[in-house]
């Protein structure tokens, strides 16, 4: 199992000096004054140990109460939710309490990239299904029906995309539900960017007819509140297969950590504000980005949530490998090539607007040059393209 080509990249950033940064896949903000202050204060007042392995009742209840006010779903606190470390820890958990060895996930790319490998690790067969610009990088409910067979298991949705900024309807998501139901897949369905939805509204999967009962529900605090390094999120589902998660949760992590679930509480109770904010500034510099790298000649999709571009850049005759290298050593911008998100990828890089606008500013100048550069290049040296 290869390292992810996200962090390999991003080592070598790290040694160098100046670099622009649109590479990570986290909030420049620092987490809200409000929550670290509550989880200092859970600090002095001794909240030290274990929790509960499900995590703390209170912050289960608030988070049962957020997802029935803001998507009208139901979950029962006392045992359809799981506080897990991240929704990488969800992810990881929902393959192992639903699969068995040789069953086949049906995994829409490109995708993030622990989905394949949280198959592959609890010995199952990730297969990629195919989604593509033409169609906004939704996922088409036929190429599922096509890829389905009698070992598969499970199908993984992301909307808001990571790696593309795409968003889905309730339509598109609706036709793949029905595939799933006409299948009895379950449905695992990581929501990390809900909030972050700048175009109509997000559908919230187990809302959807014939959805709530085979839908696990992953989603968490570190993008729409900026707390990636407090490893907090959730996952809700039926109580079998919560407790199915549940047991391999406690085995392995025992629980997440008491000041981050104590941070979360925080975070529910009165951060909406805040998140709201960071995602309008997110929203500016979404629209700052995407004129500036289709006026670049970057064609790029206007994504509808979370803080990820997806341009091409075919227009230069570079493979995305080739194309992030020599944009990094080059031009000092660091971008992610799109094959770190699936064979798919090819031809596309992922740029993130998680940082500041003039940060993007210097990137778009800087690959504005570089563009400039490899197009003259490539009319003089055609035998160079890569
Ligand atoms: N799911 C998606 C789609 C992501 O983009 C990320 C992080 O980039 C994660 C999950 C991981 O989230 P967490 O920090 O909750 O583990």
């Amino acid at each position: 199992m290869p390292a992810s080509g996200i962090r390999r990249f991003f080592d070598i950033v790290s040694q160098m000096e100046d670099v622009v940064s649109l590479g990570v896949g986290e909030p420049d903000f620092v987490t809200p004054w409000r929550i670290r202050e509550a989880c200092i204060y859970s600090l002095e007042r001794g909240y030290t140990h274990y929790t509960s392995n499900y995590g703390l009742l209170e912050l289960r209840r608030l988070i049962s109460r957020y997802l029935h006010e803001r998507w009208g779903v139901s979950y029962n606190p006392e045992n359809q939710i799981l506080i897990t470390v991240g929704v990488s820890e969800g992810m990881d958990l929902s393959m192992r309490a639903v699969l068995d060895p040789g069953d086949e996930v049906l995994v829409p790319e490109p995708c993030y990239v622990s989905y394949k490998p949280c198959v592959a690790l609890a010995g199952g067969v990730p297969v990629p299904v195919r989604t593509t610009p033409e169609t906004g990088f939704r996922v088409s409910a036929a190429d599922l029906e096509a890829a389905v067979t009698p070992r598969t298991k499970a199908l993984i949705v992301n909307y808001p995309n990571n790696p593309t900024g795409a968003t889905a309807t309730s339509d598109d998501l609706q036709a793949a539900v029905d595939v799933a139901r006409k299948h009895d897949l379950y449905v695992i369905s990581d929501e990390i960017y809900d909030r972050l939805t700048y175009e109509g509204r997000h559908t919230c999967v187990p809302t959807l007819e014939g959805a709530y009962e085979r839908t696990i529900l992953l989603n968490g605090f570190s993008k729409a509140y900026a707390m990636t390094g407090w490893r907090i999120a959730y996952a809700a589902s039926n109580p079998e297969v919560i407790e199915c998660m549940m047991k391999v949760h406690q085995y392995t992590m025992l629980c997440a950590p008491v000041m981050s679930q104590m941070a979360a509480i925080e975070a529910i109770l009165s951060s909406g504000a805040d998140s709201d904010e960071m995602v309008e500034e997110y929203d500016r510099r979404r629209k700052l980005i995407v004129s500036g790298l289709n006026r670049i000649g970057l064609d790029c999709m206007t994504p509808g949530g979370a803080f990820y571009v997806f341009p091409s850049i075919r227009s230069t005759g570079l493979s995305s490998d080739k194309f992030s290298e020599r944009l990094l050593f080059e031009e000092k911008v660091a971008v992610v090539p799109g094959t770190a998100f699936g064979e798919c990828g090819e031809g596309y890089i992922r740029c993130s607007y998680a940082t500041g606008v003039d940060n993007i500013e210097i990137a778009l100048e800087r690959m504005a040059r570089f563009v400039e550069k490899v197009g003259r290049r490539t009319e003089l040296a055609p035998a160079e393209r890569e």
